[in-house]
């Protein structure tokens, strides 16, 4: 007997449903109030791109399912956004192209990663999305970028360094401290791995806009953190590891950068269950994912390509791009 695993999980968790992802509906949670205090923020810089959703993923052993938390004002009818060529913020110089951009000032991570092996990683795991039969998306790098640039417009709102500007339609912002998660949702820097921010571009009215007509609101930005709480590593490693594989990582939150939900039901079997009971321990050996997908809202293992949901899911979003 497979049971689902919401018994050690968040409150706020609302339900995890075969297909979907686990949604958190707005509420007084603290990632909805930081969401919500990031676009009063930006209202008063009077750029005209909001956030509209975080996604997150969790550590496999924590008993915190990943989540998508959508912002009050902007994000909550849930619609889907998707980046619009015309849009991206190279468009004129490169058509089509979207770009991506790696913060070099946050870029060691705990476990001996320097920059430079962060960066490989992020910069392979763009390569895979970029580089799927389906859809190849014309996809370039910002660089080189000096050092010690610090990226990322949330983290910059909040008070964690970085910029309130951007270089990219999509940037990875870096490995931040356990105080930045723990402001995503209680305890967050024990749990989360890394977090994904969607914006999306409103119109002078602030009403999100579809430029395109393509039934998905204009997405304006991504930007992605890293929880430096864990640890982390570059060799492939499995389910028994603590070390966190930076590629699949990176792999899991451009798939949100591009476009993808979390995907799969995530269970713990009857031997699991027992365990869990009886001696308050979550085995993640009895973890089972249906199916298993790099978009699943919990890390297990080394996963760096995509299986074939992630596939299917990629390519519906991208397969007319530019088209
Ligand atoms: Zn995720």
């Amino acid at each position: 007997m497979k049971r689902l695993l919401l018994c050690a999980c968040s409150a706020a968790v609302v339900g995890l449903a075969a297909h979907a992802e686990v949604r958190i509906a707005a509420g007084p949670s603290l990632a909805v109030s930081q969401l919500d205090a990031v676009n009063v923020a930006l209202a008063g810089r009077g750029v005209h791109y909001r956030v509209a959703k975080m996604d997150y993923i969790t550590a496999p052993g924590s008993g915190h399912f990943g989540a998508t938390v959508f912002s009050k004002d902007v994000g909550n009818r849930q619609l889907d956004s998707r980046f619009v060529p015309d849009l991206l913020v190279y468009a004129s110089s490169n058509p089509g192209v979207l770009s991506y951009a790696i913060d070099t000032a946050e870029g060691v991570a705990h476990g001996g990663l320097s920059g430079a092996d962060t960066s490989g990683a992020i910069s392979r795991a763009m390569g895979t999305w970029a580089a799927q039969t389906c859809a190849p998306i014309p996809m370039g790098q910002v660089a080189p970028l000096p050092p010690g640039l610090d990226l990322g417009i949330v983290q910059n709102i909040l008070g964690f360094g970085g910029a309130p500007f951007y270089l990219a339609d999509v940037t990875h912002a870096g490995w931040l401290p356990a105080a930045f998660f723990d402001a995503i949702e209680t305890n967050g820097s024990q749990f989360i791995l890394g977090v994904t921010y969607t914006f999306i571009w409103e119109d002078a009215d602030g009403n999100p806009v579809d430029t395109n007509g393509d039934h998905k609101i204009d997405a304006a930005l991504a930007e992605t953190y890293y929880n430096n709480a864990f640890q982390w590593t570059n060799q492939a490693v499995d389910f028994t590891s603590p070390l966190v594989d930076v590629e699949t990582i990176a792999l899991h939150e451009s798939g949100h950068a591009l476009g993808q939900d979390h995907f799969g039901q995530i269970s713990l079997d009857g031997k699991g269950t027992q365990i869990l009971q009886q001696q308050h321990v979550l085995d993640v050996s009895h973890l089972h994912f249906s199916p298993r997908a790099v978009m699943n809202a919990i890390y297990w293992d080394t996963q760096r390509a995509p299986l074939g949901t992630d596939q299917a899911a990629h390519c519906a979003i991208w397969g007319t791009w530019g088209q």
